[in-house]
């Protein structure tokens, strides 16, 4: 996916000027809708591989886009919003986006967070593997291990889960309910401090050599596992 087409949804014009004229001269094709039942056609009709979604939509709530989208498709979706709230990034998330950038945002974090999403569609691509790889760290799903530079990593149950779930969606921000959902089925106050706790000792064991981040943590909402370079 070296062109993907990516549908720009933002009522402001302002705001979808700079988005369009970013991706223009970045050589990326893209199609805008500037409400959210345009933007509901728009991805169905024309498929396109990224979508930036602003939340505040003269018609729809950005995040009921996020959930009817979600219906039928994985395409990656970047939040856009000047709600800097993190309630409503955890809401946006959980219902079902990649990532978020709050406004006002720049031009090359906004080129940046589209890559990432680029990365995470090319390796999900190959999600059917049961190995997966992520700098000097391997997950072999099969055997139900993991190895850092060739080393096995002594993992507890936990932090094995964890980082399965991390691996399995890299490059996006996992919330701390899903993590928890995921892990002990539940959400409660204490699940999100016990989470909190194996999450810290996953990333002693994986960022020993202080050299390797892996584990991006995103305060008062979740964590991403990011691309090792
Ligand atoms: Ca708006």
């Amino acid at each position: 996916m070296n062109d993907p087409k990516i549908l720009v949804v933002e009522d402001d014009a302002t705001v979808r000027n700079l988005i369009t004229t970013t991706l223009r001269s970045n050589h990326y094709p893209y199609i805008t809708a500037g409400n959210g039942e345009a933007a509901l056609a728009a991805a169905s009709a024309q498929q396109p591989d990224i979508v930036f979604l602003d939340l505040g939509l003269p018609d729809l709530d950005g995040v009921e886009v996020i959930k009817r989208i979600r219906c039928w498709s994985k395409m990656p979706i970047i939040v856009i919003s000047a709600r800097s709230e993190d309630a409503d990034k955890v809401a946006a998330l959980d219902a079902g986006a990649d990532d978020y950038l709050t406004k006002p945002f720049s031009v090359t974090e906004l080129l940046a967070r589209l890559r990432v999403a680029q990365r995470r569609v090319a390796a999900e691509s190959k999600a059917g593997d049961c190995v997966f790889t992520n700098g000097k760290l391997t997950v072999d799903y099969g055997a139900g291990c993991a190895f850092l530079d060739g080393e096995q990593l002594k993992l507890t149950p936990t932090e094995y889960k964890l980082l399965c779930l991390l691996a399995r969606d890299a490059g996006k921000v996992l919330t701390h309910t899903y993590l928890t959902q995921k892990i002990w089925g539940s959400s409660w106050e204490s699940d999100t401090a016990s989470l909190r706790v194996h999450m810290a000792t996953l990333r002693k064991k994986l960022e020993k050599d202080r050299q390797t981040q892996y584990i991006q943590t995103h305060i008062g909402i979740g964590y991403r596992m990011l691309k090792a370079e």
